[in-house]
């Protein structure tokens, strides 16, 4: 799809493949504009001099990188761990997130990889929401709640995409 191929940063980040993801249009061109740390992270705000200080305002422990937000900020690693993939992300061997992203996929492939990966893009969606209220109202979310908004997310979304009830269709 030519479309597709255009909307590649070319940081390892298969458009295409996001595009399958079973989530709402913003949710994936999210999840692409996070690979292509094309997100108002306040570390990409300080860059551009719209804020002075880089740090995560959330626990003042180094900056708020997109990554940072969305995997190792304590309210991440915590939804992370609720979440049904019992999971700690580790800064250990990180490389970015689109390499992150590639690598979660191949370790899944084997277990019905774009329904997982579906889970985890409403799972970013979610902790990446949960910040901006966090940032704008002050507002905590509790990652349970995080981790069940996105697995209730994903649910809707596939109700939404099954055909019509029989009972619904008339016919002559
Ligand atoms: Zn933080």
């Amino acid at each position: 799809m030519q479309v597709a191929a255009d909307l590649s940063c070319g940081k390892n980040c298969d458009w295409e493949d996001l595009w399958n993801l079973k989530a709402i249009p913003k949710i994936k061109i999210f999840v692409r504009n996070a690979c292509c740390n094309a997100i108002a992270s306040t570390e990409n705000l300080a860059k551009r001099h719209m804020v002075e200080n880089s740090n995560c305002p959330m626990c003042e422990e180094g900056k708020q990188t997109i990554e940072h937000i969305l995997l190792f900020c304590p309210p991440a690693q915590a939804t992370w761990r609720a979440s049904m993939f019992n999971y700690t992300p580790s800064p250990n061997d990180f490389q970015s997130l689109s390499d992150w992203w590639l690598k979660i996929k191949q370790l899944l492939q084997n277990s019905g990889a774009n329904t997982a990966m579906s889970w985890i893009a409403w799972t970013c969606w979610g902790i990446w929401k949960a910040r901006n209220e966090w940032m704008l109202e002050g507002r905590d979310e509790d990652p349970v709640n995080i981790w069940n908004n996105a697995l209730k997310g994903y649910h809707n979304f596939m109700e939404n995409m099954l055909p019509p009830k029989a009972s619904a269709i008339t016919l002559i």
